[in-house]
């Protein structure tokens, strides 16, 4: 690993002030779970390196009924998954949560690091766009804020300049009778997932229709996926088993994935079929119930 300088800023300010001091010669670091692995690998030499583990300030959860929830760039994976009011009002991100890596990295790793190393294997991000959340960034000249959907800009890339930080993870109240699910394809409990769909389905006031629909896929291009041609398959029809099936075979048919170790583009398409159908059927139930 190449020789840097470290530097621990004590306020959010201070950070946003090196940041635009050192540009492209700095990286953040939070909980160090991708950092440490990409500096190790020699695809990230930083000169500088800040960390921001100590800003207590972005380690928040904060809920309103009419603003929604809000979670602050350095909370954990762990905090997360352990929230009382996360699990009463938005059970599927601690639900996720619990699928996430080990305890070990779930009590270091935080939520802001994890969207921000732009990983397309990631699970929050996934679970993220089908809630249609928003991210906070901030650098010297002042604030942003961009849809989750358009963070992900290339494989490991996100729409972060170098002189911002990300600081908070604003997710809005889902509509009345929205049911969220969140399923993924692994070998071990606690490993990332080979594929993963997130599925959001609204049903209308009467008759059960489908007003509105995410599905999002993650593993199958260099960002999450959103599946919008099986999301057509659902809107504006009252869906039951046989169209989610159909949506995951037009999920399949819209991704375009490539093969690795752990998998074949072939399986990984077989695979976005049964999974989307799976959390849909889920997505679908809660729905009904009312439950999220
Ligand atoms: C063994 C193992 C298993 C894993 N399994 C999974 C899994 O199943 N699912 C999954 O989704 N993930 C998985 N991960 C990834 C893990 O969730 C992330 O490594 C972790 O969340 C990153 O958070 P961090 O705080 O450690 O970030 P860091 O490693 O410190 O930083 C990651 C990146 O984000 C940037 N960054 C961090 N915070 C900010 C900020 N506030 N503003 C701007 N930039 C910032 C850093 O500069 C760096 O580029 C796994 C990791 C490990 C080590």
């Amino acid at each position: 690993m190449k020789d840097f300088e470290y530097v621990a800023p004590k306020t959010v300010e201070e950070t946003l002030s090196l940041l635009s001091q050192y540009k492209e010669e700095a990286k953040i670091i939070a909980g160090g779970q991708s950092m440490l692995v990409v500096m190790r690998q020699g695809l990230l030499a930083p000169d500088y390196v800040i960390d921001i583990k100590g800003l207590s300030v972005l380690d928040y959860i904060q809920y309103d009924e009419r603003e929604g929830l809000k979670i602050g760039a350095l909370t954990t994976h762990r905090t997360i998954e352990k929230s009382p009011v996360i699990q009463k009002h938005f059970r599927l991100l601690s639900e996720m949560e619990e699928t996430l890596a080990t305890i070990q990295t779930r009590n270091c790793g935080t939520i802001g690091g994890n969207l921000c190393h732009g990983d397309p294997a990631g699970d929050p991000a996934l679970v993220l766009i089908a809630l249609n959340a928003k991210l906070k960034v901030q650098s010297v000249s002042g604030a942003r804020v961009v849809a989750m959907e358009e963070f992900s800009r290339d494989m490991l890339e996100v729409d972060l300049r170098p002189e911002e930080m990300l600081l908070e993870i604003q997710v809005p109240i889902p509509k009345p009778r929205t049911g969220t699910a969140h399923e993924k394809l692994v070998v071990m409990h606690g490993d990332a997932g080979i594929v993963g769909a997130a599925v959001s389905i609204t049903l209308g006031r009467k008759g059960g229709i489908c007003e509105d629909a995410r599905i999002v896929i993650s593993n199958v291009a260099p960002t999450p996926w959103r599946a919008r041609e099986a999301e057509k398959r659902l809107i504006g029809k009252a869906v039951n088993d046989g169209l989610l099936a159909e949506a995951g075979q037009a999920a399949s048919e819209e991704v375009n994935p490539t093969s690795d170790v752990h998998a074949s583009a072939q399986y990984r398409k077989e695979m976005v079929k049964v999974f989307v159908r799976r959390a849909g059927r889920k997505a679908l139930e809660k729905a009904k119930q009312g439950t999220m």
